[in-house]
């Protein structure tokens, strides 16, 4: 308001002093400097107001959250919780003589909840909330950033002692770009300045200070931040917040479908089975995607087919409108049998669906439902998976008489297993270091494994020829078949056979 009125008086005193006849040229350029300076340090250095929760007057509120609406994450929460407990009840903290806590950092996968456990911590303390990316601090100009650095923590302090608070939290996300290894940055000053500053403010947080102030810090690049920045004493605490198990995904599934109207057939748990890798963020879209898809087919109630879809939809992108030729598709449907064969062979009952239909990069696709989340795995499972990798362009190979590009991103994947297979010591070198294998010996020894494999699912193939052709044409009429459904054509055809897998 008060900017509004200084224009309007400046303009209609330019209007007078024009009308007196005085050159008013050089008042116009002082003005323009004047707003040129305005805009360098107040717009993108000074005035920067940061978005927070539990603040009622901030016009960049965020939403309030608590620990009940995060799923999965137990032993992250448990950590958090652990932690929180210095603002909760200082008191019993410091007769045990415990220093208390100045900065947690939250490191996992994108999407996997950290935002969230930053705001339900804040919700949890009752203390005033500030976030900010590690991108707003960082300018071209040198400076800015420790400026903003220094603003975000005053403006914690003096907004919890507005509203009567005794903590207040400053959530720093993609802490990496801020805290980044000092000097290994084009634009050093502005980085390592900070840098700095940050720490001069973490250094300074003082456990009987009016405001108890508490910095989380986000990333999933921790291995770049600069060890200054986690020296015990800054980020005391590293909480490593992982993607969901099969656990987890259910009751993250859970959380964002009690508000949708959900049919009596959703059966939550085989959709966490089938969204190993998923974070939080990808299951959240599965229940919205699976919401608009039957929103779309004017159902009121969602039911598990869109659920299956949406799955389909969020791991592979949207459906796609081409259409490739006859022969194509043939050579497609045969490839995506080749993978299914071999997948199910390898381990029975793996197979969740084969589809013919575009999404995203691919022409078509074969989904695996893994039995269990696996985090270690041998030789035998590294093996099996090169196998499923390979059979579909052995099967093209076999069928059609020839091989197609389509085939390149399985080789590549094929390849990088292998060298798993080599740098984890389970290949004939013993155990080596791939960066010190001879550039030769490593291609031999990576080929002699892919061509083992290769005669292996060639063999299986020929075995089970007749019927990939069939499970091909039943695809090419369906479009999609379900593991069930190979499963049932596998079992009539071993049976008429009697092929032994
Ligand atoms: P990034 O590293 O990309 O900043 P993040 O780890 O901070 O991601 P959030 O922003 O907290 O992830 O999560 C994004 C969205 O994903 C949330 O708004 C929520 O809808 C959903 N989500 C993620 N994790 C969970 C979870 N554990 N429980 C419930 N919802 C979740």
């Amino acid at each position: 308001m008060i900017k509004e009125v200084a224009i309007g008086i400046g303009a209609a005193l330019l209007v007078i002093l024009f009308q007196q006849g005085v050159n008013i040229m050089p008042w116009f350029f002082m003005v323009g400097l004047v707003f040129v300076l305005y805009y360098l340090v107040g717009s993108k250095g000074g005035n920067k107001s940061f978005a927070m929760i539990n603040s009622s007057k901030d016009k960049n509120k965020v939403e309030k959250i608590n620990f009940d609406r995060i799923g999965g994450n137990a032993s992250a929460k448990k950590e958090l919780l652990e932690a929180l407990e210095f603002i909760r009840n200082p008191k019993k903290v410091v007769s045990m003589g415990i220093r208390p806590l100045k900065g947690i950092l939250l490191d996992g996968p994108p999407g996997t909840g950290k935002t969230l456990l930053a705001k339900a911590a804040a919700s949890y303390t009752e203390s005033v909330f500030l976030s900010a990316s590690g991108s707003e601090f960082i300018e071209v100009y040198a400076g800015v950033g420790a400026q903003r650095v220094r603003q975000i923590f005053n403006q914690a302090r003096e907004t919890a002692k507005k509203e009567k608070k005794n903590s207040a939290i400053v959530f720093i996300d993609e802490i990496e770009i801020l805290g980044g290894k000092r000097g290994t940055h084009g634009s050093h000053l502005e980085y390592d300045q900070t840098l700095n500053q940050l720490l001069v403010e973490m250094d300074g947080i003082n456990y009987y200070d009016e405001v108890k102030l508490l910095v989380i810090g986000a990333t999933n690049r921790s291995e770049l931040l600069d060890s200054a920045i986690v020296r015990p004493g800054r980020f005391d605490r590293i909480v490593n917040v992982d993607l969901p198990d099969i656990d987890g995904r259910e009751q993250i599934l859970s959380l964002h479908t009690v508000n949708k109207p959900l049919d009596e057939d959703v059966d939550l748990k085989t959709i966490a089975r089938e969204t190993f890798g998923f974070s939080g963020a990808h299951l959240e879209s599965v229940a919205n995607e699976a919401a608009i898809l039957a929103f779309r087919e004017n159902n009121k109630i969602i039911s598990q087919k869109y659920f299956i879809e949406a799955v389909d939809k969020v791991m592979m992108g949207e459906k796609m409108d081409r259409k490739p030729d006859k022969e194509e598709m043939r050579r497609i449907a045969i490839h995506e049998t080749g993978h299914a064969l071999i997948s199910e062979i390898v381990r029975p009952g793996s197979v969740s669906s084969i589809t013919t239909s575009s999404r995203g990069k691919a022409l078509g696709y074969m989904r695996q439902t893994p039995e269990k989340d696996l985090h270690l795995y041998t030789r035998d499972y590294l093996e099996g998976q090169v196998d499923i990798l390979l059979a579909g362009s052995i099967a093209e190979e076999e069928i059609m008489g020839s091989r197609s590009t389509g085939a390149s991103s399985d080789f590549q994947q094929a390849i990088n297993i292998t060298k798993q297979i080599i740098s984890s010591g389970m290949s004939s070198l013993g155990v080596v270091s791939l960066k010190e294998v001879p550039a030769t010996m490593l291609h031999d020894t990576v080929t002699k494994i892919i061509e083992k494999e290769e005669t292996k699912v060639r063999d299986t193939v020929n075995r089970y020829k007749d019927l990939v052709k069939e499970v091909a044409h039943y695809l090419l009429e369906q479009e999609k078949i379900s593991g069930d459904k190979l499963r049932q054509l596998l079992g009539v055809y071993k049976k008429t056979i009697k092929v032994s897998s």
